[in-house]
């Protein structure tokens, strides 16, 4: 089967054994499609993944074949998540299901960016959906990323009508701003892209451009009696988005970091202490999360309808290449035709 694989720093097109069942439980997907999420971009970029592997884990596809005590049929329509917490562990008892050992352990195999994948038992069970017949395959395709997003949301635990500035309005920040609006918090967005800020507008979001940082410190305050906003969501692991997340976010508030940095900055001990902040990292979806994510596409909750571009699975280099040079929004990247 064709499959995209990292070597040499470069995404190659090459031919990989397909994954059969044997005697195992579970399904072997027929991928018609995968997500470029900005992990993938990440272990690209800074090289941490051994030459051969197959990044891709937003999958939808259907299943070409199956042996499981679940509903799930040949010719089915699903989307996938790739990881699944044991519910046993510490980690799970604490509800830090993404830090669990076997959440960690579990993935889809080879990789998204390949013709058929096997999908265990597990999978099926915890995180697999049938696609609503309504959503195109791009659509689906951010039930994942977009799980992210409901996790974060969750873990601020902030009241109803909350005022949020999320930084960095990519397509993790559309989709977190997007998802604060359904969880009924005042929304706020900033980014320095042009078209990123009039897609978030028409969206409903009170989007602005944060190239001035007096001038968007000035803003938030007036529009927060003067205190700033209850919660910033960072979506940018840029320096830049450091300043104007301490200078926004009001004393005794909240920063969810939902980024990763190529460099570590320390942390700003002294404002986290003297102005009592909470910093919260979030990471990655549980199963419930996930289905929460997808009841909201399911819904028209979030509006993902067409801001994906589509490539070709032979055209994968070309869609990492665009999304590191922010020429698209988001890749989605279609296995056949
Ligand atoms: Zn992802
Ligand atoms: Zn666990």
């Amino acid at each position: 089967m064709k499959a995209a694989i990292y070597k040499n720093e470069k995404l190659e097109i090459t031919e990989l054994e397909k994954p059969s069942l044997d005697s195992r439980k579970g399904a072997i997907m027929k991928v018609h499609g995968c997500g470029l999420c900005g992990s993938d971009i990440v272990k690209y970029r800074e090289h941490l993944v051994k030459d051969g592997t197959v990044l891709g884990h937003e999958v939808v596809g259907e299943i070409a074949e199956i042996n499981s005590n679940t509903d799930f049929k040949v010719g089915d329509r699903i989307v996938s998540s790739h990881h699944i917490p044991c519910f046993d562990c510490v980690y799970c008892k604490n509800k830090n299901y993404s830090m669990c050992k076997h959440f960690k352990s579990t993935n889809i195999f080879p990789g998204g960016f390949a013709e058929y994948i096997y999908l265990s038992e597990e999978h099926l069970k915890n995180v697999a959906h049938i696609i609503p017949e309504n959503m195109t395959d791009e659509e689906i395709a951010f039930y994942e990323p977009l799980g992210c997003c409901v996790r974060a949301i969750k873990r601020c635990e902030l009241p109803k009508k909350s005022k949020v500035l999320v930084i960095g309005l990519g397509s993790i920040g559309f989709l977190m701003a997007q998802g604060l609006k359904a969880f009924d918090m005042d929304v706020y967005g900033c980014d320095l892209i042009d078209d990123r800020i009039e897609l978030a507008n028409k969206n409903g979001i009170k989007a602005f451009n944060s190239r001035d940082l007096n001038e968007t410190i000035k803003y938030i305050k007036s529009q927060t009696d003067d205190l700033g906003v209850d919660a910033v969501f960072m979506t940018s692991g840029a320096d830049a988005a450091i300043e104007p997340a301490l200078k926004t976010v009001r004393s005794g508030g909240k920063i969810l970091i939902f980024a990763s940095t190529p460099k570590n900055f320390g942390y700003a001990n002294n404002e986290i202490y003297y102005r009592e902040l909470t910093v919260l990292g979030s990471y990655s979806p549980s199963p419930k999360d996930l289905e929460e994510s997808y009841n909201l596409l399911k819904n028209g909750k979030v509006n993902v309808h067409g801001i994906s571009t589509i490539f070709n699975i032979n055209d994968i280099q070309k869609a990492f290449d665009d999304t590191i040079s922010n020429k698209v929004y988001k890749a989605y990247i279609k296995m056949n035709g």
